[in-house]
């Protein structure tokens, strides 16, 4: 399935009235000089497409702009690559632009060194720490960076094939599960599906040709479910938007390869999913109503509320399965236009409301009632990375940590008090504890499940209560817990305080 990526368009001034569309005091003459700046020093240069190198951080402005960045973020993102390949210093770039954004152009170039393919040379290790520091320093550095990879992504096809594969390989490992955990979904899933046929042709070769005939039937449903779908809100008198999707490619594929799927595309529920987009909160569950009147629920699948529950990563949604009118199942997912928007742009459009704000264009009342999405709180587990990246002494066990913990596929679970935690994939009762407070963890006793007691050992899924239940006698963990306990960070607690 080709896919029609926006790519963007040449001109400056299509770039300014984008951004003005979304962010009336985001400051255009600074954006402005900011391209006429980088378009003099990167003069002359090409890139291996031969188009000229402004091009490519005009290209990652216009992304930028797409999910709704602040005019700082913009600014960076068309100075990122100055102060590596031109003349032109990080001095000259504070004297031209202020502090903030010499601070961003200098976290790009810091993170631009990180190179995962090869081996664990101190050099990868020192730049990885370097990449969460900035991070954990400002999100908006990683958010650039991705900008700056999508374009580079789209453009693979120019690099020599023995640079491709490191690229895409590098896309998948972690910049995809980044976006992810930003809760830019949407950005994930195009990463992943440019990176797929780089890494995997023979299999990504398959799924083309096996799943052709369901796309395109998979696309009539989408057409067809749409007309059917308005038509039953609107008589109850609720106007919606309806947007459809197919599943991208590689989560598919991902999809297809656990054991219960069996490589059977008919096994998989949600190759088409629609998107519900209503005006207001409320709504959201009016138009649930309506469509478990009109079409059965399927009980096995059983639905979702993550609007009330929202993931750590702010998504939220209602979600709900319903046998269609063929017998078919068909996922839906409801939510505002807000809550859409962060689907698809996660935390990254945060900062420009903040720059709003400061220009007291909105006020709270307008994220309050939904209009806007905004995090209250800085997301925990970049966090989390910045401490334990000072915590760590041993390089290879930084390593381990970040590419099991932090970039795993994750499972959300709950406490009784409804708080969101997520966790790897395989997490157990003690993993959660010990993610909850180091406390807990050492005088864990036993946990009960969604009201039901669990052995120490069971294997945690999205969704599900844990209960905790402690022995406030106990203070150490024991050292058996070491043969199923899955993060670092359970693994490391039980070793220092089961002595
Ligand atoms: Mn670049």
């Amino acid at each position: 399935m080709k896919k029609d990526h926006n790519l963007a368009p040449k001109k400056i001034n299509l770039l300014l009235d984008k951004i003005r569309s979304y962010n009336p005091t985001a400051d255009t003459a600074l954006i402005e000089r900011a391209f006429i700046y980088t378009k003099e020093a990167h003069r002359g240069q090409k890139r291996l497409s031969g188009e000229p190198v402004f091009t490519h951080a005009l290209a990652i402005a216009n992304f930028l702009a797409d999910w709704h960045l602040d005019t700082a973020s913009i600014v960076a993102g068309l100075l990122h690559d100055v102060p590596e390949d031109t003349t032109k210093t990080l001095v000259n770039i504070e004297k031209h632009f202020g502090k903030e954004i010499r601070d961003l152009v200098d976290g790009l170039t810091r993170i631009k060194k990180i190179k995962l393919r090869g081996s664990n040379s101190e050099d990868f290790i020192e730049n990885l720490r370097k990449m969460f520091l900035a991070m954990s320093r400002d999100l908006r550095v990683i958010i650039v960076k991705l900008a700056d990879r999508y374009h580079n992504m789209l453009t693979l096809e120019y690099l020599p094939e023995e640079k491709q594969i490191g690229i895409a390989q590098e896309t998948l490992e972690i910049f995809a599960p980044l976006a992810e955990r930003l809760g830019m979904g949407q950005v994930k899933g195009e990463l992943e599906d440019l990176a797929f046929p780089y890494c995997y042709p023979k299999e990504y070769q398959w799924l083309i040709d096996y799943t052709r005939p369901y796309y395109k039937k998979a696309e009539e449903r989408i057409k067809e479910a749409r007309r059917c779908i308005l038509k039953n809100l609107a008589e109850e008198g609720l106007r919606v938007k309806v947007k459809g999707r197919v599943k991208t490619l590689y989560s598919l594929w991902r999809k297809l390869l656990r054991p219960e799927n069996d490589r059977d595309i008919n096994k998989i529920h949600d190759l088409v999913a629609l998107m519900v987009i209503t005006e207001k909160p409320q709504e959201c569950y009016l138009a649930l109503g309506i469509i478990h009147k009109v079409w059965q629920l399927v009980p096995y699948l059983g639905v979702r509320d993550w609007i009330a529950q929202p993931k750590p990563n702010g998504y939220q949604s209602i979600h709900t399965n319903v046998f269609w009118n063929d017998g078919q199942i068909i996922e839906f997912k409801i939510r505002t236009m807000a809550m859409h928007e962060q689907a698809r742009y996660g935390v990254a459009a945060h900062w420009y409301l903040a720059e709003m704000k400061s220009k007291n264009k909105i006020d709270s009342k307008g994220i309050d009632n939904g209009r806007f999405f905004a995090p209250d709180k800085k997301m925990a587990w970049v966090n989390q990375l910045a401490a334990w990246q000072s915590e760590i002494v041993d390089s290879k066990e930084f390593i381990d940590s970040v590419k099991f913990d932090a970039l795993k596929h994750r499972i959300f679970v709950f406490s009784p008090k409804g708080d969101a935690f997520d966790l790897p994939e395989g997490s157990t009762p003690v993993d959660f504890a010990y993610r909850v407070h180091t406390d807990l963890g050492n005088q864990t006793a036993g946990a009960k499940v969604d009201g039901r007691m669990v052995g120490l050992d069971y294997s945690l899924h999205s969704g599900e209560v844990v209960e905790i239940l402690i022995d406030r006698k106990r203070k150490k963990p024991s050292v058996d817990w070491l043969d199923f306990v899955v993060t670092r960070l359970a693994q490391r607690k039980i070793r220092q305080n089961a002595r």
